[in-house]
C-alpha cells in the first residue's frame, strides 16, 4: 500500500488514510481552489513507523524522496537549492481534528545557505530571515521539545532592549541576531546543531509528528474527548505560501457564518505581512475579514466566493485559513467549523430552511450534550443593578459565572481539586494551558481576537470566555491590574460571556430564556424519535420546567421527596415510630391529604398526559433523626421521650440498608402506608377528573423480585382502589407496574409480567446489584477502575451495555413474551444518556425519563438513535465542538 498521496489523488472521503487536514485539502485542490501543492503521508505510515520502533521504514524513505522529486517538478523550485529554494510546512492532520493537539513546522528547507538565496531571490532580505527565525523556533519546539518560551524570552529580551512594540520592528539584523541565538539555543540546551540538510529536517519533522501523536498533551485531548490512540496522524507536506512578505501579504481565518451566533454572515480576522498563527496567536491584534474589502476589493471578492464555494459544497459551516502572498490568495484548510451550541441549532436550522440538508440531517448535526448548554446562565437581573463593570473584552463564548482568580493552568487544576470554582485569567492561552481550561469556570485573556486559541477552546468546551479585553494587565503569576482595580490570586471575579463584561466579586446566575430555534428544532427531534421522553419530577416547579421542555408526561414521581418537607417529615416520624398500627392511623391520614394535594397538582398540570407515580422506596430510617440534637428536638415535638426515640432509631438502623428493608419490603411489613398512597392517587384522580380533566394514575411498585411478591402487593393495592372507586359510577382507569431493578426480576420477567402493566427499569439498582457496587461507595474505587481502563465508564453515567444491559433485554423478552405490547421503560441517571439511550433505543424501549433539564438531551438522542438506524450508513456526526 502506497504511504504517499498528492493532494490532487485524494478526496474528503479518505479521512481515515489522510487525515482530515490532508482529505480536505485534496477536495479544495479537486475542487479547483487555490491550494498550494503538497502531498500528504498516511495515517498508515504513522502505524508503520510505530510498528518499526519509531523509525521509518525504508519504503516511506523511498516514496519521500520520490514525492519530493514530484513536488519540485510541481513547484518549479529546487530542495536544498541556493537559487530557487523551495520551502514547505510540514503539518500534522489526525482523522478527527484534534486542533492545537499536534504541532506544525514552516518554512522547513531554510538553513545558513538557502535563507541568503531567499533573501536575494526576493529581493527582501529581512523577510528571509524572519522566515528563518521562525523556522529556527518551531523546529526547535517540535523536533527537539525546546519550549517555545525559551525562544520568545529572547526575542521579548531583544523588544525590550530595542523598545519595540511589535514583531515588525525587528530589523534584518535583529532578526539575523536571532537566528544566531536561537541556533545557540539548541546546542545549549539540547547540545545538538540545528541541521542545515533540508532533507534531514524533512525527515527528522515527520519523525517528530509522528512521534507527537504520543505526546502528553495529545494523550490529555483524546482522554477527554474518547478518541482512539490506533487512530494515529498524517503529515501534510506543502510548499508553502509566505503572508509575511510584505504588505501586500498576509494570513487569516474565517469562518463562512458566525460561530458565536450562527447570523449566516462571513466572519473572519486577518493579519497583514504575517505567517501562520500570528493571527490567532494574539501577539497582533488582528483586523476584521470585511476590512480586506477596503484594501483589496478583487482578493476580498475572489475569498468570499470560494469560502460560499465551499460551504454549498461540503453542506455546512466552514472554518477556513487562507494567506495571501504578494495579492495571490491561497487556502491553506478547510474543515467544519467549530460552533456554539447556539450557533449549532442556528446553522441547522437555517441550512433546513435554505433548503440545502433534511431535517434529519440537521439533526445529526448537533451533538446531544451541547443542547444543556443551551440553557445558558445569565447573571441574575437584580444582582447586576448598581454593578459597577471593571472592563469589557471580546465576547467570545457565552454564559455567565463567578470563581476564584487563578494565572496558570497548574495553580487552576491545583485550586479546583481544592473545591474551588476558578476563573483562569491569562495573557493569552496556548494548548499547554488545557487542563487548567477544563477546570475552569470561566476564561478571560488580555489579547487576542474572537478566533484566538482561548476564544475557540472555550466556545468549544462551551465554558463562558472573554478575550482580548485590553484594560487587562498581568502583572504576575499572582496578580492582576483589571482597569484601575488590583487583583490577587483567589480574588472573586464574576465574568459574562455573552457581553464581554468583567465584574469584581461573585454575582448570582439564572437560567437564560429558551431559544426559538431550538424549540423548531427539538420538534423535529420530537417527529423523528422512538424512544418517547418522559421526566422525572416530583414537584410542580419541575413538571413545569420538564413540559415546556418537551416532556411526554412524568414517568417517575419519588414520593418520599415529598415528606421531606418539615411539616410531613413530623408525620412521617410520627408513622415510623409507631409501633401498632392504631397509632399509625392519624399520621397516615394526614400525610394522606398532603399526598393527595400533591397528585392534584401533578394531574391537573398533567393535562391527561401520563403520570407514573412511585411508592415509598427508602427505608424508613433514612427519615429519622441522625444526631443527639435532632433526636432531643424530635422527640420534644412528638412528645415521646429521648430513650424510646433513641431506641426505635437503632432499631431501624441496618448495615446495609441498600438491600435491607425498603421498597415493596416495606409493603409487605406496613401494608397501611402503600394503601394510604394509593388512596392518594385515587382520591387526586377523582377530584382532577370532575374538574374535567383526563387523568391516568400509573402506580409503580418499586424492588419486585418476584411475581408471588407482585401479586400480593398488587391484590392489596387493587383492593384499596375498588374501594375508593366504590364511591363512584364511572370507573376510572389506572395501571399497576413495576420497576426493575433486581437482577432477579430480570430472569423471572415474563413470570412478573402476568400481574405488571408496565415495566420501568431501574438501572441505579439495577447495575449496584449486577455488579454488586455499592453507589454510595463506590467513589473511593471506580475512578482507579476507569483510570487504569478495567471499565470504559462509570456504569452509573453510562450503561454498561454488555452486563446490564444483558438483563435488560432479557427482561425485555421476557415482559414481551407473556405480554406483546407491554410498555417497557428506563427512569433514573441513565434515562438521559444518549450513549445509553442508543442502546435503549436498539432493544425495543418505549421510553426514558429523566431530571428536566436532560430532556432536551435525551428529545435529540432518541431522535439520533431512529435515525441512525433508518439510515446505515449513518449521517456525519455533528462536528465536535471542542479544541
Ligand atoms: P493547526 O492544525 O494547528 O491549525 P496548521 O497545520 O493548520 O496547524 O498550521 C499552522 C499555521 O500555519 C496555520 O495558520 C496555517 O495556515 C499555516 N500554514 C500551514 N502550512 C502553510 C503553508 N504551506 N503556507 C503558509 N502557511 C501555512
Ligand atoms: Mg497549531
Ligand atoms: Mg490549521
Amino acid at each position: 500500500m502506497k504511504q504517499i498521496y498528492f493532494f490532487a489523488e485524494g478526496n474528503r472521503d479518505m479521512r481515515a488514510l489522510l487525515g482530515g487536514k490532508g482529505a480536505n485539502l485534496a477536495e479544495m485542490t479537486g475542487l479547483g481552489l487555490p491550494v498550494p501543492s503538497g502531498f500528504t503521508v498516511t495515517t498508515d505510515a504513522c502505524h508503520q513507523y510505530q510498528t518499526n520502533n519509531n523509525n521509518m521504514t525504508s519504503q516511506l524513505e523511498e516514496e519521500l524522496k520520490d514525492a519530493l522529486q514530484h513536488l519540485e517538478e510541481q513547484t518549479g523550485k529546487l530542495f536544498d537549492n541556493t537559487a530557487n529554494p523551495l520551502l514547505v510546512s510540514v503539518r500534522s492532520g489526525a482523522a478527527i481534528s484534534m486542533p492545537g493537539m499536534m504541532d506544525t513546522i514552516l518554512n522547513l528547507g531554510l538553513n545558513d545557505q538557502t535563507v541568503l538565496g531567499l533573501a536575494k531571490q526576493t529581493n527582501n532580505e529581512r523577510f528571509a530571515w524572519d522566515c528563518y527565525r521562525r523556522l529556527l523556533q518551531m523546529f526547535g519546539n517540535v523536533v527537539f521539545g525546546i519550549p517555545e518560551k525559551t525562544f520568545d524570552n529572547e526575542m521579548t529580551k531583544l523588544k525590550q532592549a530595542k523598545h519595540y512594540q511589535s514583531d515588525l520592528e525587528l530589523t534584518t539584523a535583529d532578526l539575523k541576531q536571532l537566528a544566531q541565538q536561537f541556533k545557540a539555543l539548541y546546542t545549549a540546551t539540547e547540545h545538538k546543531a540545528f541541521p542545515q540538510n533540508p532533507h534531514e529536517q524533512l525527515q527528522l519533522a515527520v519523525d517528530a509528528v509522528f512521534s507527537s501523536w504520543q505526546n502528553n498533551r495529545a494523550k490529555v485531548y483524546r482522554k477527554l474527548h474518547g478518541i482512539p490512540e490506533t487512530l494515529g496522524t498524517a503529515v501534510n507536506v506543502q510548499m508553502m505560501a509566505f503572508g509575511n512578505s510584505g504588505q501586500d501579504s498576509g494570513t487569516g481565518v474565517a469562518f463562512t457564518r458566525n460561530p458565536v451566533t450562527g447570523e449566516a454572515k462571513l466572519f473572519g480576522e486577518f493579519l497583514k505581512n504575517a505567517q501562520g498563527e500570528d493571527v490567532v496567536s494574539g501577539l497582533r491584534t488582528p483586523q476584521p475579514i470585511h476590512e480586506l474589502a477596503d484594501s483589496d476589493p478583487e482578493i476580498y471578492q475572489q475569498f468570499v466566493d470560494s469560502v460560499q464555494e465551499l460551504e454549498n459544497h461540503y453542506c455546512d459551516m466552514q472554518d477556513v485559513e487562507f494567506t495571501i502572498e504578494h495579492g495571490k490568495l491561497y487556502f491553506l484548510q478547510t474543515r467544519n467549523g467549530k460552533r456554539t451550541p447556539k450557533a449549532a441549532v442556528q446553522i441547522a436550522v437555517d441550512l433546513v430552511e435554505e433548503g440545502k440538508i433534511s431535517e434529519a440531517e440537521a439533526l445529526m448535526r448537533v451533538d446531544p450534550e451541547q443542547i444543556t448548554q443551551l440553557l445558558h446562565p445569565e447573571f441574575a437581573v437584580d444582582d447586576l443593578k448598581g454593578k459597577a463593570e471593571l472592563a469589557k473584552g471580546l465576547p467570545a463564548s457565552p454564559g455567565a459565572a463567578s470563581g476564584q482568580i487563578y494565572f496558570t493552568a497548574a495553580s487552576a487544576k491545583a485550586a479546583h481539586e481544592a473545591g474551588h470554582q476558578v476563573v483562569l485569567v491569562r495573557q493569552d492561552t496556548s494548548p499547554e494551558d488545557i487542563e487548567g481550561m477544563v477546570v475552569s469556570e470561566a476564561i478571560v485573556t488580555s489579547r487576542g481576537g474572537m478566533t484566538s486559541h482561548a476564544a475557540v477552546v472555550a466556545r468549544g468546551m462551551g465554558k463562558c470566555g472573554v478575550v482580548g479585553c485590553a484594560a487587562i494587565t498581568i502583572e504576575s503569576d499572582k496578580s492582576v491590574k483589571i482597569g484601575e482595580q488590583t487583583f490577587h490570586e483567589g480574588d472573586n471575579l464574576s465574568v459574562d460571556g455573552t457581553t464581554g463584561k468583567l465584574y469584581a466579586g461573585i454575582l448570582s446566575t439564572t437560567k437564560a430564556a429558551q431559544d426559538p430555534n431550538l424549540q423548531k428544532f427539538l420538534q423535529w427531534a420530537q417527529k423523528n424519535g422512538n424512544v418517547d421522553v418522559f421526566a422525572n419530577a416530583d414537584t410542580p416547579a419541575d413538571f413545569e420546567q420538564a413540559l415546556r421542555f418537551g416532556a411526554k408526561g412524568i414517568g417517575l414521581t419519588r414520593t418520599e421527596h415529598m415528606f421531606f418537607k418539615s411539616e410531613r417529615l413530623f408525620q412521617m416520624r410520627r408513622l415510623i415510630i409507631a409501633r401498632t398500627a392504631d397509632d399509625r392511623i392519624d399520621p397516615l391520614n394526614k400525610l394522606r391529604e398532603m399526598q393527595q394535594r400533591d397528585f392534584v397538582a401533578l394531574y391537573r398540570l398533567a393535562e391527561g398526559k401520563n403520570v407514573t407515580i412511585r411508592l415509598l422506596d427508602p427505608p424508613l430510617h433514612e427519615f429519622l433523626p441522625h444526631d443527639e440534637v435532632e433526636l432531643k428536638e424530635v422527640a420534644t415535638a412528638m412528645n415521646v421521650s429521648v430513650d424510646k426515640l433513641r431506641n426505635r432509631v437503632a432499631e431501624l438502623k441496618e448495615v446495609n440498608p441498600m438491600l435491607g428493608h425498603r421498597g415493596c419490603r416495606l409493603a409487605v411489613t406496613y401494608p397501611d402506608i402503600y394503601e394510604m398512597q394509593v388512596t392518594a392517587i385515587a382520591n387526586a384522580a377523582l377530584q382532577v377528573r370532575s374538574e374535567g380533566i383526563n387523568v391516568k394514575p400509573h402506580i409503580m411498585i418499586p424492588l419486585i423480585g418476584s411475581l408471588v411478591e407482585m401479586r400480593w402487593v398488587k391484590d392489596r393495592l387493587v383492593a384499596k382502589l375498588n374501594e375508593v372507586f366504590a364511591t363512584t359510577k364511572q370507573p376510572l382507569h389506572y395501571q399497576i407496574g413495576t420497576m426493575i431493578e433486581m437482577p432477579r426480576a430480570c430472569l423471572v420477567a415474563d413470570q412478573i409480567a402476568q400481574e405488571a402493566d408496565f415495566f420501568s427499569f431501574g438501572t441505579n439498582d439495577l447495575t449496584q446489584l449486577t455488579y454488586g457496587f455499592s453507589r454510595d461507595d463506590s467513589g473511593s474505587f471506580l475512578p482507579d477502575y476507569i483510570e487504569k481502563g478495567l471499565l470504559p465508564a462509570d456504569p452509573f453515567k453510562s450503561l454498561d451495555q454488555e452486563g446490564v444491559g444483558a438483563l435488560m433485554k432479557m427482561a425485555v423478552n421476557g415482559g414481551r413474551k407473556e405480554k406483546r405490547s407491554l410498555p417497557i421503560g428506563v427512569c433514573g441517571e441513565l434515562g438521559g444518556d444518549p450513549e445509553s439511550i442508543k442502546f435503549f433505543d436498539a432493544i425495543g424501549i418505549d421510553y426514558v425519563s429523566c431530571s428536566p433539564y436532560r430532556v432536551p438531551v435525551a428529545v435529540l438522542a432518541s431522535a439520533q438513535a431512529a435515525i441512525n438506524r433508518r439510515h446505515q450508513p449513518s449521517f456525519a456526526k455533528a462536528t465536535p465542538t471542542t479544541h
